[in-house]
């Protein structure tokens, strides 16, 4: 990534234009760089998965057939770890594209409606109580219903991960005439410090601890980015040890 310089008594016509190609320089450095970060982080992640697979296919390869304790360990664990793969390769996928490949199918969506039913089946899933609270008023936004499931999917399923308390979704009007929907918990909460870092890729506030709770750190990166494609917002407010509050603005549509 080599930089234009320009002899001082060049013209300033020339100058500017060093500086613009300097400037476009920097940029394409910098992603280069993200891309570098994601590629390594991306192998790094799945290369843990396939350790533990490959792992127990050799001790299945050695004993399996005459130790049945063995074989359903085994199994159960390249099971699960298969699955972990999986989830994994289709969220970079979703990352990879950008947001003009995202395929979004558009059309007016009772925002109501769609939290009830995502509400009522994490809560089923997983046997946490989700107290959704639908605006007094119905309300539409312009989405593809699809990746809008997905993104409550994401913001429920990381109060459900990191709290033990009961969740709750609610749905309102912003004074900015917006749509509101707000997911409160009373879990670990983030730290101030790393607040601002929760939306890139692969970033776990605790590895160790995500690791137990099957968080890859990409949620909330698809999150923004599925948010972002909306025309919309993300705001997370959170405490260490008190809880965290993520509210999401979409624009509403009017018919
Ligand atoms: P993950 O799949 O690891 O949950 P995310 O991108 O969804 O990844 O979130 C990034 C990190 O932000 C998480 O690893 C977790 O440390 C933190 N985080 C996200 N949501 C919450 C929450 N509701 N409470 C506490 N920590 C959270």
């Amino acid at each position: 990534f080599k930089r234009i310089t320009t002899k001082s008594s060049s013209k300033d016509e020339l100058d500017q234009m060093a500086n613009t190609f300097n400037n476009m320089m920097d940029l394409l450095e910098e992603n280069y760089k993200k891309q570098e970060q994601f590629v390594s982080d991306a192998s790094h992640e799945l290369k843990t998965p396939l350790t533990v697979i490959e792992s127990y296919a050799n001790m299945l390869k050695r004993w399996g057939m005459k130790r049945p304790d063995i074989l359903e360990e085994a199994v159960e664990s390249i099971h699960s770890e298969s699955i972990r793969m999986k989830t994994l390769t289709e969220q970079m996928l979703v990352l990879a594209k950008d947001d003009s490949q995202l395929d979004l199918h558009i059309q007016p969506t009772d925002i109501n409606t769609l939290c009830i039913e995502t509400g009522r089946s994490l809560q089923q899933a997983f046997q946490r109580t989700i107290h959704v609270k639908p605006s007094p008023h119905p309300i539409q936004v312009s989405s593809d219903e699809q990746k809008l499931k997905q993104l409550l999917y994401i913001l429920l399923d990381n109060a459900i991960k990191y709290s033990e308390e009961s969740i709750e979704l609610t749905v309102s009007t912003s004074a900015e005439n917006m749509c509101l929907i707000t997911i409160t918990d009373q879990g670990i909460g983030i730290p101030k410090e790393d607040l601002a870092h929760v939306y890139e890729r692969f970033f776990r506030v605790d590895k160790a601890r995500n690791r137990e709770t099957g968080g890859s750190g990409l949620g909330l990166a698809i999150a923004a980015k599925i948010i972002k494609a909306h025309q919309g917002t993300i705001h997370i407010d959170s405490e260490e040890g008190k809880g965290t509050i993520v509210q999401v603005h979409l624009p509403i549509y009017f018919s």
